[in-house]
């Protein structure tokens, strides 16, 4: 029998009533013939509420702990959805990562996985029964102890286990109905997509669209698992939600397929530094060594053997930047004569596969933000995404203003 993979996020199992619901959804799968994999988060707030119940018991804490202590979210919602499926007459067994087994490397708290073996499983299939709920987010290191993928981590559950299953799909209910041109709360023209290309996605997804893990959708695009993103909380169709998928399967698409934002962005920059082979080296080595997320680099234009070198971290770094600059100026490692932090810029980006074939897209893009007088700082360019940084307190017009020029609102 086909394989389904049906993953429930926090919300759609927040309280049995959820399960409940979430449970019968499961049925009508198993009723069309499916053998399902549901792979399940904890129950909302219940995540963070173990992370602090382990923060304030040992501030130092033991990763390996820390794990325990962690994954038991998703076993407590495993049996309750065996159980509530159970009572409708649907066979189904829990299954807790150790047990499957989920195989993960040992880094705790951020492990990844190697390997889901599905002979355990697929004989259970055999032997009649029709659901295997799964743990999400955790797994089993090579020493044996349980481990955890990382926050978000039951999403990656989700598509391994579709690739490791060879499922037909991996459905993935939330509390939004799919992934949107841009964010609705931004702009109000946002639109839902029926599909979207994996490196779509990506771009989204690292830009702040925190619907699905990051992760997750790189390990889909590996294995050409089919994603499809759904609210639990409206009702079923073939048709609903946003299908994530590989380009050749979509047909036709807008250029720009959305824009992405990030909100607190700051710009810095290094006034001054020696123009000589290692320089960046250095800089960016002590910066990653610090901790500090870079992500646009932009150096400047050299005069007299001395340039100004800019780059883009979160606003909650700039003071680990400021430190790791500082220190590698006393030590002499690197030599600078100032550090500018611009702590109130925010990024927008548009993302879209079409930019790979048509020209003019960032032209466009700058022509719109000429138009409502606002300034770029920085930018930067990839295949299928262009960046700029621009006064945080433009953000909001930057966005529904690119979404109205590339005509987001409207299906290509
Ligand atoms: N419950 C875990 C978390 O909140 C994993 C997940 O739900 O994806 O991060
Ligand atoms: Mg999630």
């Amino acid at each position: 029998m086909p394989v389904l993979v049906m993953k429930f996020g926090g919300t759609s199992v927040a309280t049995l009533d959820r399960i409940k619901r979430a449970a019968k959804r499961v049925g009508v799968e198993v009723a069309k013939g499916y053998d399902v994999i549901v792979i399940v988060s904890a129950m909302s707030g219940k995540t963070n509420e173990l992370v602090g119940w382990v923060n304030e018991t040992s501030p130092m804490y033991d990763a390996r702990e820390y794990d325990a202590i962690v994954s038991s979210g998703e076993n407590v919602t495993a049996g309750l959805m065996a159980l509530t499926l159970q009572e409708m007459d649907v066979p189904a067994r829990s299954w807790q990562g150790w047990q499957v087994p989920v195989k993960t490397t040992s880094a705790h708290a951020a492990a990844r996985i190697e390997e889901i073996p599905n002979d355990n499983i697929m004989g259970s299939f055999g032997n009649g029964m029709r659901v295997a709920v799964v743990a999400g987010f955790q797994g089993v290191s090579p020493e044996g102890r349980i481990t955890t993928l990382g926050r978000g981590g039951s999403d990656t559950t989700a598509v391994a286990f579709a690739a490791a299953f060879d499922a037909e799909r991996c459905d993935i209910y939330t509390d939004v109905d799919g992934i949107y041109t841009t964010d609705p709360r931004v702009c109000k023209k946002a639109r839902k997509l029926d599909r979207i290309a994996f490196e779509e996605m990506l771009e989204l997804a690292s830009l702040g669209a925190k619907v699905l893990q990051t992760r997750s959708v790189e390990l889909a695009m590996r294995y050409k698992v089919k994603l499809r993103v759904l609210s639990s909380f409206e009702e079923q169709s073939d048709e609903a939600g946003t299908l994530v998928c590989a380009e050749e399967e979509i047909m036709e698409s807008n250029v720009v397929a959305g824009v992405a934002f990030s909100r607190d962005e700051a710009k810095m920059t290094l006034i001054s530094v020696a123009d000589r082979p290692g320089i960046a080296a250095l800089i960016f080595t002590a910066l990653s060594d610090a901790g500090v997320n870079v992500d646009m680099i932009v150096q400047n234009i050299s005069e007299e053997g001395r340039t100004d070198m800019t780059f883009s971290c979160p606003t909650d770094q700039v003071a680990r930047a400021e430190a790791a600059m500082a220190e590698a100026k006393t030590t002499g490692t690197i030599n600078f004569a100032e550090l500018i932090a611009d702590t109130e810029v925010a990024k927008v980006s548009v993302v879209g596969i079409g930019m790979r074939s048509h020209t003019g897209v960032a032209a466009k893009m700058f022509q719109v933000m000429s138009a409502e007088g606002i300034n770029l700082k920085v930018i930067t360019t990839s295949e299928i995404k262009i960046s700029v940084l621009i006064d945080r307190k433009y953000m909001e017009l930057a966005v529904q203003a690119l979404h109205d020029a590339f005509e987001l609102d409207k299906a290509a």
